[in-house]
């Protein structure tokens, strides 16, 4: 669905995530003509350029991705540039006339969407003054939405403040907190899978399912943002807002419509049913593990102590392996193993529901040991899903092998879905909310980790594992699922086990 007339005001518009991300899926979406008619984009940074200047900025951009000079050309007409101070009412003053003035050119109806795209600690310098000069005001005729980028704060209590801050300026419905993994298409099938078909529904419970597992592993490693990594860490840079919203996909409740408080309130209910961590129990749940130099794709990686702008003493983790229960009807002993890390074996993301043994095996007499069934949802880089079932091998009378029904997204539809950016972006535009992070459902996250974070900021060095770049990190990590007698899926997907 095409938006109505609107705008998008970005502030950070001379960063990474800007070029890199949000200028490209707002280019796309204007070449899909699924960008409204009536719209134009006001980029805002401290960086000093004329309006021309920044055009051209995007042009290069763009045209290194091999794009149509024409379309460019023509979708940079609608591309602007306020160059200020975000603690300066300067710069809020010149931005409210030229809004007022673009906005007739535009005929946009004042219709603002601002992106919040600059360091986290500037967020409320911006929104205080959007709020001044009354920016945030909406009529019945027009609206102001505010996206946020995480990291929403940086535990409990500043996520909190934070939050109080923005309601002084905004109602909930106009705060748009975003989580890119929510606009992924197959994050999104979690929904389509778990409610437009019968067959897994009544399954989907304690009584068939043994375990959940998510993996989300990088081989990357910090990159260029080996600043903002010290501060966060991976806990909160992934499992606090990516990892929660992936586990609460796949354990909330059915919602009662696709609306968005339907599904926003089913998640915030799951969220609250997780069994708290206890500060002194901690380690029984979480590992937390640190890259050294090692070896990816054949490559020599250096440690995370040696990387640029890295303190060469850090205790920052960037692997972390959780346990996770839930404790409600549906998930009822169900352990939910969560890990993610940087600097691993391969890239990939995917949610296994591994499902319980059969009740009785008439095989055993025959010293056949079943395979668990196993259903995988791919959400990268293979986006589509695959079941694992028991089957007769042809040949021997009694030889069972392991078959795998896949479904590949890709090959099946044969076009690719919007990006995510793209997806949330437009969703804004819309006002739907679905896909973006209620105030309530933030603040229980933060609460499930804030323990966590203070044990860890505690312990420093101690407790932090060490694991070679390009495995699957620490070792420790198989010993908390080996515990429980069970072992993560093999990704090694070479081999033929289907546990590692
Ligand atoms: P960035 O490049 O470091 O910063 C964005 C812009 O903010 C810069 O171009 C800079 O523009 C301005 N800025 C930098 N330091 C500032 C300061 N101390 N005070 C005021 N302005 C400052 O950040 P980014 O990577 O684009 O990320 C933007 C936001 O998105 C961050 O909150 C980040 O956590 C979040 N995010 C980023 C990514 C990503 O992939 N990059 C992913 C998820 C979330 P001027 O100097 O021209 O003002």
């Amino acid at each position: 669905i095409k938006p109505g007339a609107s705008s998008l005001i970005i502030f950070g518009a001379s960063g990474d995530l800007t070029f890199r991300k949000l200028i490209p899926s707002i280019y796309t979406l204007f070449k899909k003509n699924l960008l409204p008619n009536e719209f134009f984009l006001l980029g805002i940074a401290r960086s000093k350029f004329t309006d021309e200047e920044y055009r051209q900025e995007i042009k290069n951009r763009l045209l290194q991705e091999n794009e149509d000079s024409y379309i460019i050309s023509r979708f940079v007409e609608k591309v602007f540039y306020t160059s200020g101070f975000y603690d300066d009412d300067t710069l809020y003053l010149e931005l409210k006339n030229k809004l007022n003035y673009l906005d007739k050119l535009f005929n946009t109806q004042e219709n603002h969407l601002f992106y919040l795209s600059t360091p986290p600690n500037v967020y409320l310098e911006i929104i205080k003054r959007l709020g001044k000069f009354n920016l945030t005001k909406e009529s019945e005729n027009s609206y102001s939405r505010i996206i946020i980028e995480k990291p929403f704060g940086s535990n409990f209590n500043t996520s909190k403040e934070l939050d109080e801050e923005l309601h002084k300026y905004l109602n909930e419905t106009q705060i748009y907190r975003i989580d890119h993994y929510l606009g992924k298409e197959t994050v999104q099938n979690i929904m389509m899978l778990r409610f437009a078909n019968i067959v897994f529904e009544p399954i989907w419970n304690y009584k068939y399912i043994d375990n959940v597992q998510i993996t989300v592993a990088e081989t990357l490693g910090v990159e260029h943002r080996a600043g903002y990594f010290e501060q966060a860490g991976l806990l909160r840079d992934m499992f606090q807002n990516h990892m929660m919203q992936l586990l609460t996909l796949v354990a909330m409740e059915p919602p009662a419509s696709l609306e968005d408080t339907s599904v926003r309130d089913e998640k915030t209910k799951l969220l609250k049913t997780i069994r708290p961590f206890e500060k002194d129990k901690i380690d029984e749940y979480f590992v937390r593990g640190q890259y050294i130099d090692g070896m990816i794709n054949g490559k020599e990686v250096s440690a995370y102590t040696e990387e640029k702008n890295v303190n060469p003493n850090s205790f920052v983790e960037t692997f972390v392996a959780a346990k996770f229960l839930i404790d409600n009807w549906r998930w009822s002993g169900v352990p939910f193993y969560l890990r993610a890390g940087k600097r691993l074996k391969r890239k990939v993301t995917e949610i296994v529901i591994i499902f319980k043994d059969v009740p009785h095996s008439i095989f055993a007499k025959n010293d056949i040991t079943l395979e668990k069934n196993a259903l995988i949802l791919n959400i990268q880089p293979d986006e589509g899903f695959s079941l694992k079932i028991q089957a007769k091998q042809p040949g021997s009378k009694l030889c069972l092998n392991t078959l795998t029904m896949d479904f590949n997204y890709d090959e099946f539809f044969k076009f690719k879905g919007p990006d995510a950016y793209e997806r949330l972006l437009l969703d804004a535009m819309l006002g739907d909310q679905t896909l973006f992070v209620r105030s309530d459902a933030m603040e229980i996250s933060w609460k499930i980790f804030t323990p966590v974070l203070e044990k860890w900021e505690e312990e420093k060095h101690n407790g932090l594992r060490l694991y070679k770049a390009g495995t699957w990190g620490p070792k420790e990590s198989f010993e908390l699922l080996a515990k429980d007698n069970r072992s993560w899926r093999n990704l090694d997907f070479e081999s033929e086990d289907l546990y590692a």
